[in-house]
């Protein structure tokens, strides 16, 4: 029997694929091939959900300003909830911390988005924090809690509506290349296509090994995140999220209780990531040294993967040197905040129109997501 056949095949349906699939224009034959039995079980299910758009490097903070009026008013039809909440973000500066402020207030965009606070105003902000601990805050007002599991099943949903097809539980196994033409083996069945996407998150660079593309060093970094118990009613679920200037530990008000991350970013092989017990204790630790709250009990935790290029900027074109292979991976800590802006810049790079007028406004360049770049390791090692 010939395989089916497509147009483009995106491998990946994380917030990645969802956002291109979401993205394309009706009329291509378009298939978004799945290994796991759910999208999003990997590291668009376990994130953070929290919008910074202070938040990485220059190209990131372009992405995320790019990606902010969608979330704030998504087009007609696309959700029936909103995708943002208010929430802010409170970094905290201690005593020997003031060069990470200084650096982080050369750049432009971040001043512009963000006041210096007192110690009294950050107490007022966030009752339980520990005056002692801290020198200052640099505040971020418009900092925004994310519903991310409504943002990515409405891109799968508009995916559908244009007629995008669907293979889950579908590994990509191997890739052949025959004829001007992809062949993925999966358990499902073999699928042919003319362009193959690559938004496999942490496995992008095993699967570019696949199709006989150099890898771009990408390295997938486990992150914890713990949901925990407080003693008496100290969180107060309008408080903002507290970051640590250096990005130590982060938490936030959760479901009655608190959020918290040690920030961890542990180099590990592409796979079902889970908690290790010491770095739930070092979060713990983190947040008990600056906030007077007693903790009752880990009422839950997991762990995901984060995974960015060596520059950390994602990775996003096509392969200079292997035809019809397109990136779309490296989105690293911010691949939510930035998704609405990825899959349209990804769409039209696909389609070989011009970056959106939109994008563009907002500083977005294309030039510095090419994985052609100098700066990625394209002859290195797999990671
Ligand atoms: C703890 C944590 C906190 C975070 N917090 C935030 C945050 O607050 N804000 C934010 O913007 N971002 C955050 N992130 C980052 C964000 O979650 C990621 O950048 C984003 O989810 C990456 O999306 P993705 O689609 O590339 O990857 P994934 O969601 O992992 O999707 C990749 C998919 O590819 C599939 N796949 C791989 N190989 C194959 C194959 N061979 N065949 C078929 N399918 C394959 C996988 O099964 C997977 O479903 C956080 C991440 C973590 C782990």
């Amino acid at each position: 029997m010939t395989a089916p056949h497509f147009h483009i095949a995106i491998v990946g349906a994380g917030i990645a694929g969802a956002s291109l699939a979401a993205n394309l224009p009706t009329g291509q034959r378009v298939l978004l091939v799945e290994g796991e039995d759910v999208p999003g079980f990997h590291s668009t299910g376990r994130s953070a959900a929290i919008f910074s758009g202070i938040y990485g490097n220059a190209p990131v903070r372009a992405l995320s300003r790019a990606s902010f009026d969608f979330f704030s008013s998504p087009p007609d039809g696309f959700c029936d909830a909103p995708l943002i909440s208010d929430r802010g973000v409170l970094f905290l500066v201690g005593g020997d911390q003031s060069a990470s402020l200084e650096k982080m207030l050369e750049e432009p965009d971040v001043r512009g988005a963000t006041r210096l606070v007192d110690v009294a105003e950050a107490v007022a902000m966030v009752p339980y924090l520990k005056p002692d601990s801290i020198a200052c805050g640099l505040y971020e007002p418009d900092a925004m809690d994310l519903d991310v599991s409504l943002l990515h099943s409405a891109f799968l949903r508009q995916a559908r509506a244009r007629g995008v097809e669907y293979a889950g539980s579908a590994s990509v196994s191997a890739i052949a290349r025959l004829d001007g033409a992809w062949t993925l083996h999966t358990p499902k069945g073999d699928f042919t296509a003319d362009v193959l996407v690559n938004a496999a998150g942490a496995w992008a660079d095993r699967l570019a090994g696949m199709a006989g593309a150099a890898p771009r060093g990408i390295r997938p970094m486990r992150r914890t995140m713990v949901l925990a118990d407080i003693a008496g009613d100290a969180v107060d679920h309008g408080c903002p999220m507290v970051v640590d200037i250096d990005e130590q530990f982060y938490f936030r008000p959760e479901s009655g209780g608190l959020l918290l991350s040690p920030a961890d970013e542990t180099p590990v092989e592409p796979g079902d990531v889970h908690p290790e017990e010491l770095d739930i204790a070092i979060a713990i630790d983190r947040v008990e040294a600056v906030a007077a709250l007693t903790f009752r009990r880990v009422r839950s935790s997991w762990a995901g993967l984060r995974s960015f290029a060596p520059d950390k900027t994602p990775v996003v074109g096509f392969d200079g040197a292997v035809p019809n292979f397109f990136w779309l991976a490296g989105q690293g800590g911010y691949g939510i905040q930035t998704a609405p802006a990825l899959g349209r810049l990804a769409a039209a790079l696909l389609m070989g129109e011009a970056l959106p007028q939109r994008l563009a406004d907002h500083g977005v360049d294309a030039r510095a997501l090419d994985p052609n770049r100098p700066s990625l390791a394209v002859e290195g090692t797999a990671a």
